[in-house]
């Protein structure tokens, strides 16, 4: 704690530090107590329980939520601390905001927590060959089984069907036209894709006729979709009025003007919005790392440490205004086998870096009808030179030595990611990370099954943001899926936690494990 405090405080006024520092170390205490008591897999019993236990947990958990200040923004818990949220050193402390794509209006504590978890243990690595390594290796696991890969096959359809007492359920997909027949289907393509992409707005809406639950999810995405289009309302700290942001004596500067043209007013959020989008610049250099001083590390660069403002001030200034966060890392250098020195000789061509940067997805949504139009197709193809050439400024500015030794560019935009993850804007995250998503009642939604019998939910809209969420929500998906399998597999993942932590705190967590399988198979809820 001690070590971000000193960082947070560098560049505060000798005057005023003493203030400062004891509002950070209160916000701070609050953020320390809590973490020692929570980890996402709280969320577990909720997602995996059968609705009814499931809703009767939602009493002592919110009680837990709310005395470990878990359900609260990170702005409204910095206010409450007497720290600005829209300060310098509150800027510094949510340096990692644009991993998950939401500033402090946006990030509830638990989100919070959570990343300073991982920042604490170190716990950030690197596939060595990047990450196509793990869907190799988890292809060849899964080709081994006997499985069968069908690379390139978008599902265009969810084969459901309705039978006499009204219950819904999976028959198949429909792939490149023909149906592919099956009684169960698991999709980790995202909720919003699978819920209002891959099934039939028609079986959707008579799905949430007949679920109120499905229906708050549908309706939600619906929203959420609608506003990425235009402009991203801000959510206010829960519990408080939709106006009541303000800003400590003494900071208050003038609100960027809206998309609109209005003073940007935070609106309330009631939908399940879809996370920010980026551009990536990848570039391929002619030397190796040592010859750029490339080191294995992340770097954000941020306009200003007001994350909220320049964030407005992008979605304001359009595309080619200043981006509110611009990413650099040395892929080459993270694996540590492009140098000079190195054993590999494919790995002595060159280094390699990557940049993105944090962009708006209502600057793009003119461009998704290119194909027909030639005028756009031009406008496009010159914003992303004139985007790369921003982007290699940047690279310049911070790595002098690479100028002159670019030999290879390819720069991608939202509209690449929706091509080729199958998203909808772009979103790089799935969804957003806001209060409301990671609200109790919505925790127990988004679970890995559906209403619809046959039909199950994995990946990080499940669980939450990044590869630790996906791997999470497999676990939860096997275990919605077959509860008995999840019985054989148990064992492995206790003895995969115990060198980590105490062997007490592991056979705890096996007896709430076991006995959460044995009511989940009491239950008539998994079949
Ligand atoms: C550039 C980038 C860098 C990242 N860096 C990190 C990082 O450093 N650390 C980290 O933890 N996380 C990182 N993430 C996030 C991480 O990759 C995701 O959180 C994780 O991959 C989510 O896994 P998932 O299985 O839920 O979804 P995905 O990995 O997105 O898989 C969904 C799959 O569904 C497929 N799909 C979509 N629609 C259809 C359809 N209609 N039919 C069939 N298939 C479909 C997509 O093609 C995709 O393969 C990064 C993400 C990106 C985009």
């Amino acid at each position: 704690m001690q070590h971000m405090v000193e960082q947070a405080l560098c560049s505060v006024p000798a005057g005023e530090r003493a203030q400062v520092s004891a509002a950070v170390r209160r916000f701070l205490r609050k953020t320390f107590r809590a973490r020692t008591c929570f980890g996402f897999s709280a969320f577990a019993p909720l997602k995996l329980m059968h609705k009814w236990i499931a809703r009767w947990l939602l009493v002592p958990y919110d009680l837990l939520f709310r005395a470990l200040h878990l359900n609260e923004s990170v702005a409204s818990s910095m206010r409450e601390s007497g720290l600005d949220p829209t300060s310098d050193v509150a800027g510094k402390l949510l340096y990692f905001w644009a991993d998950l794509g939401s500033t402090a209006a946006d990030m509830p504590m638990s989100t919070f927590i959570n990343q300073i978890k991982r920042f604490e243990n170190f716990r950030l690595y690197y596939p060595r060959g990047g990450g196509e390594v793990m869907g190799r290796a988890l292809g060849s696991a899964f080709e081994a089984a006997g499985g069968k890969l069908l690379l390139k096959s978008r599902v265009e359809r969810l084969l459901i069907s309705r039978s006499l007492n009204g219950d819904f359920s999976i028959d198949g997909v429909v792939v490149k036209g023909k149906s592919i027949l099956c009684p169960l289907v698991i999709s980790s393509s995202g909720v919003s894709t699978t819920f209002l992409r891959m099934m039939r707005p028609e079986d959707a809406q008579a799905i949430a006729a007949c679920d109120s639950d499905f229906a708050e999810i549908y309706d939600g995405l619906r929203e959420g979709i609608e506003s990425g289009k235009s402009a991203r309302p801000v959510s206010p700290p829960m519990g408080s009025s939709p106006t009541s942001e303000p800003t400590s004596p003494g900071t208050a500067r003038p609100k960027p003007i809206s998309a609109r043209g209005k003073q940007s007013v935070p609106q309330p959020v009631r939908q399940l919005s879809l996370s920010r989008t980026w551009c990536f610049l990848f570039v391929g250099l002619d030397g190796p790392d040592e010859d750029y001083d490339f080191i294995a590390k992340h770097e954000w660069i941020f306009p200003s440490w007001d994350h909220q403002a320049n964030v407005e001030a992008h979605l304001a200034g359009g595309i080619d205004s200043e981006f509110p966060a611009v990413f650099i890392t040395s892929p080459s250098a993270k694996d540590g086998r492009c140098s000079a020195n190195g054993a590999h000789p494919a790995w002595q061509r060159g280094a390699c870096v990557m940049l993105l940067a944090i962009t708006e997805w209502s600057h793009w949504q003119r461009f998704v009808s290119l194909k027909d139009d030639d005028t756009l197709k031009h406008e496009y193809a010159a914003i992303k030179k004139s985007l790369e050439k921003r982007l290699l400024r940047t690279l310049y500015s911070r790595f002098p030595l690479t100028e002159g030794h670019v030999k290879y560019t390819s720069m991608s935009t939202p509209l690449a990611m929706n091509t080729y993850l199958g998203t909808t804007q772009g979103e790089v995250n799935g969804l957003a990370v806001s209060c409301k998503r990671f609200s109790m009642r919505m925790q127990m939604l988004l679970r890995p099954k559906t209403p619809v019998k046959g039909l199950y939910l994995s990946g990080h809209d499940i669980s939450h943001q990044g590869l630790h969420g996906a791997l999470m929500s497999s676990i939860y998906t096997i275990f919605a899926c077959s509860p008995r399998s999840m019985l054989s597999i148990l064992p492995m993942v206790f003895l995969d936690w115990m060198p980590g932590g105490s062997a007490l705190v592991a056979l705890a967590a096996l007896a709430i494990a076991l006995l959460a399988v044995v009511l989940s198979l009491l239950s008539s809820e998994h079949s």
